[in-house]
């Protein structure tokens, strides 16, 4: 199986969430998911960081061997920490029109089964079906349940697209104008989040953005949601977001502070295959033609190298599971895909 999940990390907590609105009909599908193609299977993984061979960013890319004060890095380059955000901006208002198309070309669309996996294992179906069930049953006095999920980094709308087939808020739209669930689409970028518009828009026409608001588009930033409430959402995802946040801890500990207490924070995102050999091999593949493809297809060899010298840097499974542990999550654990290559963190805000 091209995305066969491989759990790692600590037992898994109870699910507070699906517990809480009537868990006895839902189980995980997701754990029944039919995937071909299994690649690699998985070993546990190390804190060890890789050491990758050095690569330039751009021509002007820096060459000074001491880091400057309050640096982080963009890619393989050392730069200032106030320049992370606009740089990472940069590439993705220069990759936004042609983003979903060179996901496909990169990963010769395994990109869609990996998206497909972690949204079943976010089981937001079997969720939103309990809610909807308990509001409809629940009086007039009663709080309405609600089902609210934050897609934070959700860019050209990939995860909330299929959050809201899955949910069928598509057909619930049209039955009945109204809707406890909900999606948010939240992103640091206007470009990305006019393209994710513009594709919700062409897909589902304008019922759900304007008149059940099951979808909606925020810019925002993962590190400081602010136009965000404490304890508001059940559940929040980050897929091929978080490695591009500045400063991933500040926004790891946002995630919780959003979160309702007992919700439930998912992550997707590149990671580090445990093999040395096979992550050479990855190597190989990711530096020489990732950047190559960039150029032919969407005339942008610099953006995707940063894409791939951004997987390199980013924290492997376990530094991940601890700074999410770090940040206050319980029931850290990790889930491998295509060996490693990416894979699904969770966690969740703990109950009060
Ligand atoms: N989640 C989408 C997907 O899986 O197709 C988009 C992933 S794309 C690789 C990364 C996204 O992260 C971009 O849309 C980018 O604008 C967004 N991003 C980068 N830094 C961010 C930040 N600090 N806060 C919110 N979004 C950010």
């Amino acid at each position: 199986m091209l995305v066969a999940p491989c759990r790692h990390g600590t037992t898994a907590l109870t699910e507070a969430v699906i517990r809480k609105i009537n868990s006895t009909t839902l189980r995980n599908r997701a754990g029944n998911a039919t995937f071909t193609l299994r690649l690699l299977s998985t070993s546990a993984s190390t804190d060890q960081q890789p050491k990758p061979k050095q690569q330039p960013f751009t021509s002007s890319s820096t060459s000074s061997s001491s880091p400057p004060v309050a640096s982080t890095h963009f890619g393989f380059r050392n730069v200032k920490t106030e320049e992370k955000e606009n740089l990472v901006r940069g590439v993705f208002d220069s990759v936004a029109e042609s983003y979903d198309v060179m996901n496909d070309v990169m990963s010769a669309g395994v990109h869609r089964l990996w998206k497909d996996y972690f949204v079943q294992s976010t089981r937001v179906e079997f969720l939103a079906k309990a809610v909807r069930r308990n509001s409809t049953n629940a009086s007039d006095n009663d709080n309405e349940e609600e089902l609210r999920i934050l897609d934070v980094a959700g860019g050209t709308g990939d995860i909330a697209f299929r959050m809201i087939d899955a949910m069928q808020c598509e057909e619930r739209s049209k039955s009945s104008g109204k809707d406890p669930v909900s999606v948010t689409v939240c992103d640091i970028n206007t470009e990305m989040l006019r393209v994710g518009q513009r594709r919700a828009r062409e897909r589902y026409g304008s019922s759900l953005l304007d008149d059940t608001k099951a979808l909606s588009f925020i810019e925002g930033n993962a590190q400081s949601l602010v136009k965000f409430d404490d304890n508001s959402f059940d559940l929040y995802t980050i897929a091929f977001g978080l490695r591009n946040v500045t400063d991933v801890d500040m926004a790891l500990r946002e995630a919780l502070r959003v979160l309702k207490p007992g919700g439930r924070f998912m992550c997707l995102e590149f990671s580090h295959l445990p093999h040395p050999a096979l992550q050479s091999m990855y190597d190989l593949y990711s530096f020489n033609l990732i950047p190559a493809m960039g150029q032919m297809v969407a005339n942008d060899r610099d953006s995707y190298q940063y894409l791939v010298e951004s997987i390199r840097k980013f924290s492997d499974q376990e530094t991940l599971v601890r700074r999410m542990k770090d940040a206050g999550m319980q029931g850290a654990k990790y889930t491998n895909l295509t060996g490693g290559i990416v894979a699904i963190h969770e966690g969740w805000k703990p109950l009060e």
